[in-house]
């Protein structure tokens, strides 16, 4: 099979390599599509040479290991990244990413999307159902991302939400936010195109930048940007006992005056990865219609485009998806 794996500096390399085959319990996919991510561009330098990465990907089923039960070839399944003991304590909980064993799928812990074939255990294999787009198997991921970010905040019917940044975790908080009821869902963004897309994905209203935000107006403010220097404005739009959850990676640090939060008793929290349950409600969301996948995709290129496709991802701001199709 032709895979793009990491060469040097960061850059991708296409090449052929033997066809994987499932073991026990595992399954084998043609790799529908898998999507550019932000976190792949942060961890691709750090990644050895030949890695295969790409974490957000589904597939096609075309064969079967030894004593899997439940799946058949011809199947369509959303791939969950992240290999876990599946009985410790944060397992059984569905935490599967705080796991002390986990492996990230695509992250060195086994061989991603970005390949012809893929082997993953039935255990991170979520099943859609037969009819689903083939390219929403690798939109499931970043929609999981934005559904345990808005849970993680709380966010219940008639609640007022400012989601800050409109990249695709805070385009797919938003969705979530209007999907669990919220009243006002405002996105930040000092990206014209940005903002478009918010609304699509259903903002109620847009800013360019957090200052415009009405002070102590929100019940809950989603950090989706990634800037630590936002958490004061942060503080700042969210009421009296409201909720700020940060769900974008920031690894600078920042000053930060607690006299706000504290006279306001706002709790802070953080969101990372997603369960399997979540997985699944995502894709019963596309199913039922709740959800309209399809907003989150930019464009599709070849395994060959994918350094350009990266490139453009760095550049363009876009907060949507790119997605490659092996
Ligand atoms: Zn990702
Ligand atoms: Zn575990």
């Amino acid at each position: 099979m032709r895979a793009a794996v990491t060469g040097s500096g960061g850059r991708f390399e296409i090449v052929t390599v033997p066809d994987p085959a499932p073991g026990p319990g595992e399954l084998l996919l043609r790799v529908a599509a898998c999507g550019l991510c932000g976190s792949d561009v942060k961890a691709r330098a750090m990644m050895p040479a030949g890695t295969v990465m790409g974490h957000e990907f589904g597939g096609e089923v075309v064969a079967v290991g030894a004593g899997v039960t439940g799946w058949r070839t011809g199947s369509l399944a959303a791939v969950l990244p992240a290999l876990s003991c599946g009985q410790c304590e944060w397992c059984r909980s569905g935490h599967v990413a705080h796991c002390a064993s986990v492996r990230l799928v695509g992250l060195g812990g086994s061989s991603g999307g970005f390949a012809e074939l893929a082997v993953v255990t039935t255990a991170a294999a979520v099943p859609l159902p037969d009819g689903t787009d083939p390219l929403h198997s690798a939109l499931v991921e970043p929609f999981a991302v934005g559904l345990h970010t808005a849970r993680t905040a709380g966010i219940k019917a008639g609640d007022d939400v400012l989601v800050v940044g409109g990249g695709s975790v805070g385009l797919t908080t938003a969705a979530w936010a209007g999907a669990l009821g919220a009243h006002r869902v405002t996105v930040v963004d000092p990206v014209a195109s940005r903002r478009e897309a918010a609304t699509s994905f259903g903002a109620t209203d847009v800013l360019a930048s957090l200052g415009e935000a009405t002070p102590a107006s929100y019940d809950v403010v989603a950090e989706c940007a990634g800037k630590a220097t936002l958490l004061d404005g942060c503080v700042a739009a969210t009421r009296v006992k409201g909720r700020i959850v940060i769900a974008g990676v920031s690894v600078d640090s920042s000053p930060f005056s607690s006299l706000s939060a504290l006279m306001k008793e706002v709790s802070i929290g953080f969101a990372v990865y997603y369960t399997p349950e979540e997985f699944r409600t995502v894709v019963a969301a596309f199913a039922d219609g709740t959800l309209d996948p399809s907003l989150l995709l930019a464009r599709r290129v070849q395994l060959a485009d994918v350094d350009a496709a990266f490139d453009d991802l760095v550049a363009a701001n876009a907060g949507a998806k790119i997605l490659v199709e092996p």
